[in-house]
Parts: C-alpha cells; sequence; structure tokens
C-alpha cells in the first residue's frame, strides 16, 4: 500500500478506494491475459489501423481529469514514484517500446478501465462476462469525487472478483 503520509483522512479514503480498485481491475486484466498475445506482440495495433502493435492503445498522452483533491494526490504519487511522462510525438509519455506502460498502478481511470472492442468480444464469448469500460471508468471517477459509499464499493468489488473467478474457474 503506497504511504500517504499527511494527507486529509477522507481524501486517504478517496486514494485507497481507488487503489483498491485499481488492483482489481489488473487483477481482472491480468486474468484474461489478451493484450500480449493478440495485440502486443502483433504487427498492427487491433485499435487503430496503421499503429504499431507495440502500442496497442496506448496512442496519446497520459489522460486525466485533474480537478479534485485525490486526483492530485495520486498524480503526485504517481510522479514520486514513476517520474513524469516522457515529451513524445507518438504514444504516451509513459509507454516504452520494452515494458509497455511503465506504470504499474496509479493510472488515470480510462487507463485502468478501457477495454477495446476486440478485447471485450472475446471476454464475452469466452467466459460469457459483459464488461462495458465506460461505467467502470466512472465509477473511478466518482471514487476521486467523493460520490462513492462503501455499500457502492462492496457491490463493485464484488462484481469485479466474480469476473477474475470466472475467468480463473474457465480454465
Ligand atoms: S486493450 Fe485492446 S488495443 Fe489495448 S493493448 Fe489490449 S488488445 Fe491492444
Ligand atoms: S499511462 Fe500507461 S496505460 Fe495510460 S496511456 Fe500511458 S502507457 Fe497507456
Amino acid at each position: 500500500m503506497v504511504e500517504l503520509g499527511l494527507i486529509d483522512t477522507e481524501i486517504e479514503r478517496q486514494v485507497h478506494q481507488y487503489l483498491e480498485c485499481e488492483t482489481l481491475l489488473r487483477r481482472f486484466f491480468d486474468a484474461a491475459d489478451f493484450c500480449y498475445d493478440n495485440c502486443l506482440s502483433q504487427k498492427e495495433s487491433l485499435f487503430l489501423r496503421g499503429f504499431p502493435g507495440y502500442l496497442g492503445c496506448c496512442i496519446s498522452g497520459i489522460l486525466e481529469g485533474g480537478l479534485h483533491a485525490a486526483e492530485f494526490v495520486i498524480k503526485d504519487i504517481r510522479i514520486e514514484k514513476y517520474g513524469s511522462p516522457e515529451n513524445k510525438k507518438d504514444g504516451c509519455g509513459y509507454h516504452t517500446r520494452e515494458q509497455g506502460c511503465r506504470l504499474k498502478d496509479l493510472k488515470p481511470p480510462i487507463c485502468i478501465a478501457y477495454m477495446c472492442p476486440p478485447q471485450k468480444e472475446h471476454i464475452k464469448d469466452e467466459f460469457g462476462i459483459d464488461y462495458n469500460f465506460e461505467p467502470v471508468k466512472r465509477f473511478l471517477q466518482d471514487i476521486l469525487e467523493a460520490k462513492v459509499d462503501d455499500a457502492e464499493m462492496s457491490v463493485f468489488k464484488s462484481r469485479l472478483e466474480s469476473f477474475i473467478e470466472k475467468i480463473e474457474n474457465s480454465g
């Protein structure tokens, strides 16, 4: 867990909720294990024709709202841990050819939640999971805006856990 130090306890709660959801979503994407074989190792990106596969969907700069206190905190911790994004013409400044995204956590909502249409179709066909990234992105944003209570967190986490379980039990 990231050490937050002396910040407001309500903001600290939001940051912890956010990082908890990020961890679960990372487990979900890792379990689905789709990106490397089907996109990142390919000559051409699945998402945009003409872009190299290794770039995947990380084609623009890192996107963040930056209007809420918890977002500033997350951004500060991210920069402290990973440095600032490089200034690049093509692809996100945190993307590298060797490692893909340099951020292992502390990403903005869109980067945590996004799933491209081919992967969405795969997850539906293979595991019967209907994943829509827009509401997930919105939920992450709502956490940062202090709009999520414990009951809503619990429902979100259970749903994600059931997705992960479904994939892990499918083999
Ligand atoms: S989400 Fe889709 S476009 Fe993005 S890296 Fe994965 S497979 Fe590629
Ligand atoms: S922060 Fe990472 S996931 Fe988000 S666009 Fe950049 S490289 Fe991609």
